[in-house]
C-alpha cells in the first residue's frame, strides 16, 4: 500500500492501521476525501453557507465575520488572505444551493442532486423539517446523509461496488445502536418509522428497495451513527492561519492580533461555540483508525471542506498502530471507567489501550465530578 501506511487484522480490535515508515509530530499519513458526506440540516438553516457537495465555506471572510458577530459594519483588515474565492462559485438553477465550483457541482448531480433536488422534489424540504424537529443542536448526523447515500445507491452506475464499499462498514443495528443517530429521545423507534415512510412517499426509488425498508433503514442509521466523521469548515480559522503566517511590523501585528481577539469575543456572545460549517460524512479509510485513550494521530480539514487528513501528533515507529481518539479532549481526561461507559455507549466497544491497561486498578466508579453531573441529569429529567 502507498503512503507509508498499512491496513492489518489487528484481532480484538478488527481491521487497524499501523505505520509501515518513521513519522515525525505533525506529517501526513493519509488524506481522502468521503464516499459522501453533507452539511447538518441546522447548520444549514441557521446560514452557515457552504457549497452543497464539499462544505467548503462559499461566504467571504467579511461576510462570515459580519453574519457570526451580528455586526454589519465590521471591516476585516488583510482581505486578500480570504480563501474564498467566488468567481468559480455556481448555483443550481432548480432549487438555488450554492456549489465552490463546477466540479462539485456536476460530482453532486451525478451522485445523488438529480434525484434529491428540491427544485424538482418539493417534498424533500418537508422530509428535512421533520428531520429538524427529531433532531436539535448540537448534531451529530442529518437526514441529508442518509438521503444522499439512497440517491447514491440509486443513481450509481457500479452499484454494486458502492454498496460493497458501504457494507465494509460496521453497520449492525443492535438494541444499543439502533437509534444512535437519533440519540435525542427515548421513542427511536418511533421516529424511524415515521422517517422510513416519508423516505417511502418522498423519494422514487427502484434500486435501493432494501436500504428503505424498516431494517434497512435501521442499519443505515447505525452505520452512520458508528461510523460517520464530524466536518467542520470555517473561512475565519482560515483567515487567522494565513495571518499568522504573515510577515507584517510589530505594530501591525499587535492591530491584527487585538482584531481577532475582538472578534472572537463578539462570535461567542452571539452565536457561542458554533463557528463552523459543520456537517459529517463517511471515510473509507478513516473508519480503519482504531481508537486509544493515549492517541498518536488526530483528524483535521486543512483545505476548508471535506477533505480528512490524519496527521502524526508525535514521533510514530515503524510497525507501531496509528490511532486516534474518538472522545474529546475533555472526556480523555476521565476516569477509565468513565471513558469506557462512553465508547460503550456510542462506539460498542471497550477500550484496551495502554494508558486504560495501566488504570485497571482504578475502581469501577465514576470520578466525582462525573457523578456531580449524573446527579445533575437526573435533577433535570425529574
Ligand atoms: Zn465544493
Ligand atoms: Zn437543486
Ligand atoms: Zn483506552
Amino acid at each position: 500500500m502507498t503512503g507509508g501506511f498499512e491496513l492489518r487484522e489487528t484481532g480484538s480490535k478488527g481491521v487497524g492501521v499501523f505505520a509501515a515508515k518513521p513519522f515525525a509530530e505533525n506529517d501526513v499519513i493519509f488524506e481522502e476525501k468521503p464516499i459522501v458526506s453533507a452539511q447538518f440540516c441546522w447548520n444549514e438553516a441557521y446560514g452557515y453557507y457552504a457549497c452543497h457537495h464539499c462544505l467548503k465555506p462559499m461566504e467571504s471572510v467579511e461576510e462570515n465575520v459580519r453574519r457570526l458577530t451580528a455586526n454589519t459594519s465590521v471591516v476585516v483588515p488583510f482581505p486578500e488572505l480570504c480563501v474564498t474565492d467566488k468567481t468559480n462559485q455556481v448555483f443550481c438553477g432548480a432549487c438555488g444551493v450554492g456549489f465552490c465550483s463546477e466540479v462539485c457541482k456536476t460530482s453532486a448531480d451525478q451522485q445523488y442532486h438529480n434525484l434529491l433536488c428540491p427544485g424538482k422534489l418539493p417534498a424533500m424540504v418537508h422530509l428535512v423539517e421533520t428531520w429538524k424537529r427529531m433532531h436539535y443542536p448540537p448534531e451529530t448526523t442529518s437526514i441529508s446523509l442518509i438521503a444522499r447515500v439512497i440517491a447514491m445507491i440509486e443513481s450509481a452506475a457500479d452499484r454494486e461496488t458502492l454498496v460493497q464499499n458501504l457494507m465494509s462498514f460496521s453497520h449492525e443495528a443492535t438494541d444499543e445502536s439502533s437509534g444512535l443517530c437519533l440519540l435525542q429521545g427515548r421513542d427511536d423507534e418511533d421516529k424511524i418509522k415515521t422517517l422510513q415512510a416519508l423516505i417511502q412517499e418522498t423519494i422514487p426509488i427502484n434500486h435501493a428497495q432494501s436500504f428503505v425498508s424498516e431494517d434497512g433503514l435501521r442499519s443505515l442509521f447505525a452505520l452512520i451513527g458508528r461510523n460517520g466523521q464530524g466536518i467542520g469548515t470555517s473561512v475565519f480559522s482560515e483567515w487567522v492561519k494565513a495571518i499568522e503566517k504573515k510577515e507584517m511590523s510589530a505594530e501591525e501585528r499587535e492591530s491584527v492580533d487585538s482584531f481577532i481577539d475582538t472578534a472572537y469575543a463578539n462570535m461567542n456572545e452571539h452565536v457561542g461555540s458554533f463557528l463552523n460549517c459543520e456537517g459529517s460524512g463517511l471515510y473509507k479509510l478513516q473508519r480503519c483508525v482504531n481508537h486509544s485513550c493515549q492517541p498518536n494521530a488526530t483528524i483535521n480539514f486543512p483545505c476548508s471542506d471535506h477533505t480528512l487528513v490524519l496527521e502524526a501528533t508525535c514521533p510514530i515507529a515503524p510497525g507501531e498502530e496509528i490511532c486516534i481518539s474518538y472522545l474529546d479532549e475533555c472526556m480523555l481526561e476521565r476516569s477509565r471507567h468513565t471513558r469506557n461507559k462512553t465508547l460503550k455507549e456510542f462506539y460498542l466497544f471497550e477500550c484496551k489501550c495502554d494508558k486504560c491497561i495501566a488504570q485497571s486498578d482504578q475502581p469501577d466508579v465514576t470520578s466525582e465530578e462525573d457523578s456531580d453531573e449524573e446527579e445533575d441529569d437526573e435533577d433535570m429529567e425529574s
